[in-house]
Formats: C-alpha cells, structure tokens, sequence
C-alpha cells in the first residue's frame, strides 16, 4: 500500500511496504517500467511542522534494451530513497527537492514520488552481458549467437574497400 494517511503519519511513524505495479495508471508514455512490480519498503516519519520524511528502498527489474546487441533485458535496479515531504507553509517547502504534501487531501500517495525515483534510478545504459558482442555493423547479425559470414568469408575486393573506408577510424 502506497497510500497514507497524513494526519496519522504526522502524529507517529508508520511503515511502508507496498508495491508499484507495472500497469499502474501513474506510469506515463516512455517511462522505463518495471518488468512487474517496484518494491517499497521503509519509514514514513513525522519531522516537524507538517512535514514528513520517508526513509526508504525501491528494488525491482526494469525493462531495457541491451545497448549492443538490443536483446530485450530485465535490468535489477535497488536504491535507497530519501524523501521530504512538506506541506506549503512548512519550513523547507520550496525547496525543488521537497515534495508538496496537501493536508486538505487527508492522505499522502506516494506513487508519483516513488515513480520518480525508480525512473532516476534505472540505469541509462544497460548490458545483457559484460562480453556482448553486439550486433555485426555489416549485416547486421547478433554476433553473440557466433560470428557471421562477413567475418567467415571477407571477399578480397569488399576487404581492400572496407580498409580505404575504416582508414583514421577507430577500429575497436
Ligand atoms: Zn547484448
Ligand atoms: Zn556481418
């Protein structure tokens, strides 16, 4: 459950465990989802004038696409997340860092705060493995399933081509 009650959480510290699913109308087009559930668990505890601290951690798998080879991938993604929540007229409020706590909504979501973290969270660039070998430049072949026949049978015209072409490059 991801859904609090402000006035209780103001008075004494509740806990948080709950999950975010990957269907969840908060998710939004292009956002790098889960591949089925965030995890979230911690603290949410009052810390003066209506304010309130989540003291927290956020696990799951997150869909990405190798930057190599683009095989699909679940990425494991783990954070610990540290929130301040502040009503408009607390101390801090309008800090860029502090999310906005209405006390006239009686209860805190935590939903889009935890959105935001896990999409900071995911990585930018993802490997399915160390070693991928990625993709051939030539044909385009996943080079992982074994080398394709560009590199089997260099036609010698093609070979003296490519040399003139790849001349000054990097040829990592
Ligand atoms: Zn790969
Ligand atoms: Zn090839």
């Amino acid at each position: 459950m991801l859904l609090f009650d402000i006035r209780t959480a103001l008075s004494k510290a509740v806990q948080v465990d709950g999950t975010l699913e990957a269907d969840d109308a908060v998710w939004q087009d292009g956002d790098a989802r889960p591949a089925a559930s965030v995890q979230v668990t911690g603290r949410l505890s009052p810390a003066g004038h209506g304010t309130l601290y989540l003291s927290g951690h956020l696990a799951g798998d997150a869909h990405a696409e190798c930057r190599r080879c683009l095989a699909d991938i679940a990425v494991p993604v783990a954070d610990d997340v540290q929130l301040v929540f502040a009503e408009a007229d607390a101390e801090g409020a309008d800090d860029p860092d502090v999310y906005p706590l209405d006390p006239q909504a009686g209860s805190l979501d935590l939903r889009p705060a935890i959105r935001e973290q896990w999409l900071l969270a995911v990585p930018a660039y993802a490997l399915c493995r160390e070693d991928c070998k990625g993709l051939c430049s030539t044909c385009g072949a996943n080079l992982n399933e074994g080398p394709c026949r560009c590199e089997r049978t260099p036609d010698p015209r093609w070979a003296a081509l490519s040399k003139l072409g790849t001349q000054g490059t990097d040829r990592s």
